[in-house]
């Protein structure tokens, strides 16, 4: 199965308005949180206004989350969703956004919602709501997270669920302390989906990829060091964190990467890819086998996004980061 936006953005800035969640997956950092604080309207209007000219014309797709982003104050999704940014949102939930009916009510707005569809696969035979009737403007894809323990569960799971299509995610390091799958274990997942028509080959690919990639480094520790320090500093997925009011590095994880204060000038750091905003490296990316951190090389920006390599080229060499290209 082709998966449909690819390449299609440059860039993804992830806003999440909440710390609130109804789930409590072991994987995660936000079920961690004691004080669970949410965005709040005033604050939510500045950040919307500062933002507006500095995305302008830009090819950066903005998605939205929670926490559980159905828990959101409908007042507070009012002011995001009904906001002039000219956009089309992507939107993630664990369904609860659906169950609200928020993707009617707001569907003039999204274009495309990825769909956590259960905490954890322990059980093959899970049952979990299936969205056959949203409007056809919005694009529903199913996802889970694969990690070590239910690989198991795989094969039945994806045959007993043939009417979804899946773009599943890969446990990334969220959090600290997460055991991280072996090379064997992808070789064991690519072996269970390839054959799977209701899995992306865009997903499968990328599990060829890093098993290749996490082969090499066994070899060479550099190589895979250099890709990561510089996906490091392409700034492609960093997430406003509007509760505590800081940009984070990246979207992999909203606690334990870089941060900074979310003002006019940092956000035009962002987007103009001025490494300054941000250390050199961040220890997150360590273990990070994320999409885009295969896409985003130089050689795929090279192919794919010119103008952005330049731009990102200049700031390395204007800021002596030369060594990260
Ligand atoms: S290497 Fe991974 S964790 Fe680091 S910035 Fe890239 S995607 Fe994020």
């Amino acid at each position: 199965m082709k998966y449909p936006v690819e390449h299609k953005f440059a860039k993804q800035w992830w806003i999440s308005l909440s710390e609130a969640c109804n789930w409590k997956c072991w994987y995660c950092d936000f079920p961690m949180k004691k004080d669970i604080k949410t965005a709040d309207a005033d604050y939510l209007k500045w950040f919307l206004n500062i933002l507006k000219p500095v995305i302008k014309d830009k090819n950066i797709e903005i998605c939205v989350e929670g926490g559980e982003i159905g828990l959101v104050d409908p007042h507070i999704l009012d002011i995001f969703f009904n906001s002039d940014l000219d956009k089309s949102y992507t939107v993630t939930t664990n369904g609860l956004f659906m169950r609200q009916d928020y993707h009617n009510r707001y569907k003039d707005h999204i274009h495309y919602i990825l769909y956590h569809v259960v905490s954890d696969v322990t059980d093959p035979n899970v049952v979990f709501e299936k969205y056959k009737d949203t409007d056809p403007s919005i694009k529903i894809d199913y996802t889970i997270v694969i990690h070590k323990r239910n690989i198991k569960y795989l094969d039945e799971f994806f045959d007993n669920n043939k009417d979804c299509i899946f773009l599943p995610h890969l446990m990334q390091p969220r959090r600290p302390g997460l055991d991280f799958l072996s090379i064997e274990e992808f070789e064991q997942i690519y072996d269970i989906l390839k054959d799977k028509e209701n899995v992306y080959d865009h997903f499968k690919n990328r599990i060829l990829n890093i098993i290749q990639h996490l082969k090499e480094e066994q070899s060479d520790p550099t190589k895979l060091k250099k890709m990561r320090d510089f996906c490091a500093n392409v700034y492609h997925k960093p997430i406003f964190d509007l509760p505590n009011r800081l940009i984070k590095r990246c979207c992999i994880t909203i606690d334990n990467c870089d941060a900074a204060d979310i003002t006019e000038e940092n956000l035009y750091k962002l987007v103009n890819n001025d490494v300054s905003l941000f250390p050199k490296t961040d220890p997150i990316c360590d273990n990070c086998i994320a999409n885009f951190l295969w896409r985003h090389n130089p050689k795929w920006m090279l192919k794919y996004n010119r103008d952005e390599l330049m731009n990102i080229t200049r700031s390395l060499r204007r800021n002596n980061y030369h060594e990260v290209l």
